[in-house]
């Protein structure tokens, strides 16, 4: 009886490693599918508008110009990045299967996440704050999300931090995504959308929101967002200087005014790489 659970146990060990070989090897990363072009892989989000959002005529956002200048610097044009969405609960798994070299998606540092990756950074210095609807007076601190239904995101700090310190009586529903709370929010399903002030600033000026949502302005925390890498990986200290030329040139004021201007967001001053605000 033993033995026959331990063959079964075997197999299935032998085909995921297989399968696992199969993926890699399809995963191509010096040569691209015309003329032998080398790619770069990237991975953002695809839905947040101003950071990383992807439409009918491309991607944009301060993460993607950003993940743009650093390719440049690593030797890839505009044409050899291949973005893949990376959604907040995925990063560092695919940062170690190796599915993209590396993550621009306002993924924050944090000592737990570097226990499996590693970050290059900060480049930008955020703070979780709440959005709620714009005729909501009973919310006035963070105390009072207490009583509230939160919608946040599985795998991010802002559900983390609720659920740990900020309001950990909430009623917290966590989605995939953060765009996917705005419609609860809107027909009062839930109370308030947590998660970094940069982000819902983004949400609160989209077109079809427009006046119907505001941000609390709480700064609950400070979230350093990180470029994250494969452990151990030299890409790491390469855009380390990346964005240390990004800021000394001006590249990084350009991106932050042209990306947070529309959704009038107050971003903090460029942060010095390897300082982290706790
Ligand atoms: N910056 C936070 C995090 O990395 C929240 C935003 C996100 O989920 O991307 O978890």
């Amino acid at each position: 009886m033993k033995l026959r659970k331990a063959t079964a146990a075997s197999a299935a060990v032998l085909a995921l490693a297989l399968s696992a070989t199969a993926c890699s090897s399809g995963d191509k990363k010096d040569e691209g599918s015309s003329g032998g072009g080398k790619k770069i892989t990237v991975g953002i989000k695809f839905d947040q508008p101003g950071l990383g959002q992807k439409t009918p005529q491309g991607y944009s956002g301060f993460d993607v110009d950003v993940a743009k200048y650093v390719a440049k610097k690593l030797g890839y044009s505009e044409d050899q990045i291949e973005w893949k969405e990376a959604k907040s609960n995925d990063r560092e798994t695919m940062l170690q299967r190796g599915d993209v070299d590396f993550i621009a998606a306002t993924y924050s540092i944090t000592p737990e996440r570097e226990e499996k990756v590693d970050f290059a950074g900060p480049y930008l210095l955020a703070h979780q704050d709440v959005l709620i609807r714009a005729d909501d007076d009973s919310i006035k601190s963070p105390a009072d999300l207490n009583s509230k239904k939160l919608c946040s995101v599985t795998g991010s700090t802002s559900a983390q931090n609720i659920k740990n310190k900020l309001a950990p009586k909430a009623n917290l529903q966590n989605y995939p995504t953060y765009s996917a709370c705005l419609g609860g929010l809107q027909n009062k399903a839930i109370d308030a959308l947590t998660t970094d002030d940069s982000i819902l600033a983004g949400y609160a000026a989209q077109e079809q929101f427009k006046g119907k949502f505001k941000l609390a302005g709480f700064k609950m925390t400070n979230e350093n967002y990180g470029i994250g890498v494969k452990k151990g990986s030299d890409l790491k200290d390469k855009i380390n200087k990346a964005l240390e030329e990004m800021v000394a040139d001006g590249s990084w004021e350009k991106a932050v005014k042209a990306n947070f201007g529309p959704a009038n967001y107050k971003y903090e001053p460029a942060p010095k790489i390897g300082e982290i605000k706790s």
